[in-house]
């Protein structure tokens, strides 16, 4: 493949699937042969890209793809991957015939969808539904016996329906205070006795759960934030059960280097004042590209070294501080590894206040995307041409 024809602006992620892999393989060793893995790859896999992220997860063994909501799974069908994918929010009943007609499976709860349902879908239809529980988490799902028990009857009536799955979703298996966690669990395990027949999927596992709650996975756990290597959460990270390896990193080169005087300005607003003689890098990434403003005084890595951005970050462009005069071209990393200095996904999300799950999904869709594999550049996608 030849790089320099796939994008024409020095600004990209790299994506190694060598680790989406790894995290993969450890995740299955680690919740055993009996229990399956989901690979959750909604968000465009957190910001990786949904094709080659679902392709690199099924190889490694995933038995199924979960998304957020349909057209994220009609996208991934688009793309050729022909696994079993699992919506994971709500699909508009009216929209039920373009599910069963690209085999995407459902997460179904409201009586009344299924009725809307039933009026719509075709005598030859068969919809596979996994039916969601509220424990505790309060968004979506059945949250009573009654409903439960009239849910199940009707799935059950229809042969166009198949009941395949049920599960719940927790709001606090990140934390290391367990007792909601606990709450919720018991829920779980008094609604499906309610069921008249299990279906074939039971599963609770977030990252969270399954990294940390063995006790949970029953037959399937849900490998999202994991899968790409970041801990769910800062305060479970001393209590892993293996490394995780993250895929994602971010990277841009210098295109102009000049040096300012003491007393001379920079950017929108000229609130950065150079405080001696300053070689002044300029990159060519910015918020248009979910570098946000609110990243101004972040560090980047150039040869290695720490320097931070000064002034406002503009929509495509930003400046940094360099320490001497540096070549046009240099690399420049924003998330990953130079020499011994590491920046992390979790970095910046601290700096933003925030999780490290909003930091792979905020990065633009403009930004193209290098995957790695055994070394070697595997693909190049830019959505932009
Ligand atoms: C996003 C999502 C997951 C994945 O959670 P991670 O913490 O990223 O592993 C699992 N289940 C549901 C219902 C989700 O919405």
């Amino acid at each position: 493949m030849d790089s320099q024809l796939a994008y024409y602006r020095d600004t990209w992620a790299e994506i190694n699937l060598d680790h989406i892999s790894y995290n993969m393989d450890e995740m299955k060793r680690h919740v055993g042969e009996d229990v399956k893995v989901f690979a959750v790859v909604k968000a465009n896999a957190y910001g990786h890209g949904d094709e080659e992220v679902a392709r690199e997860a099924l190889n490694s063994g995933a038995s199924y793809l979960a998304v957020a909501f349909l057209d994220e799974a009609l996208a991934l069908r688009k793309k050729g991957i022909a696994a079993p994918i699992l919506v994971l929010g709500i699909c508009r009943p009216g929209d039920v015939r373009i599910a069963v007609e690209n085999r995407i499976s459902l997460t179904v709860f409201q009586q009344r969808w299924l009725c809307e349902a039933k009026e719509i879908l075709p005598s030859n239809a068969r919809l596979d539904i996994h039916v969601k529980l509220d424990t505790g988490m309060g968004r979506l799902g059945v949250r009573n016996k009654d409903e439960l028990k009239e849910l199940e009857s009707t799935i059950k009536e229809d042969p166009r329906f198949c009941l395949e799955g049920v599960y719940t979703h927790f709001a606090t298996a990140d934390e290391l205070n367990f007792a909601y966690f606990e709450r919720q669990m018991e829920r779980f395990q008094e609604m499906i006795s309610w069921f008249e027949a299990r279906p074939e999927f039971i599963h609770t596992g977030n990252s969270a759960a399954a990294l940390i709650h063995s006790e949970t996975h029953h037959n399937a756990v849900r490998m999202g934030i994991s899968m790409y290597g970041l801990t769910p959460s800062p305060e479970i990270e001393p209590v892993l059960p293996f490394r995780l390896k993250p895929a994602f990193s971010l990277h841009t080169k210098l295109v102009h280097v000049k040096k300012i005087s003491k007393g001379e300005r920079l950017s929108y607003g000229a609130t950065y004042e150079a405080t001696e003689d300053e070689w002044i890098g300029t990159l060519p990434i910015g918020y248009a590209d979910g570098w946000i403003r609110k990243l101004q005084g972040q560090e980047v890595l150039i040869e290695g070294q720490r320097v931070p951005i000064v002034g406002r970050i503009c929509m495509d462009q930003c400046m940094v501080k360099l320490p001497a005069e540096l070549p046009i071209g240099t690399v420049v990393t924003l998330i990953g590894k130079q020499g011994e200095e590491y920046i992390s996904v979790n970095e910046v999300a601290e700096k933003l206040h925030t999780i490290n799950y909003e930091i792979t999904c905020m990065v633009a869709g403009r930004i193209p995307k290098v995957y790695k594999k055994n070394g070697k550049v595997k693909r190049i996608i830019n959505s932009l041409l």
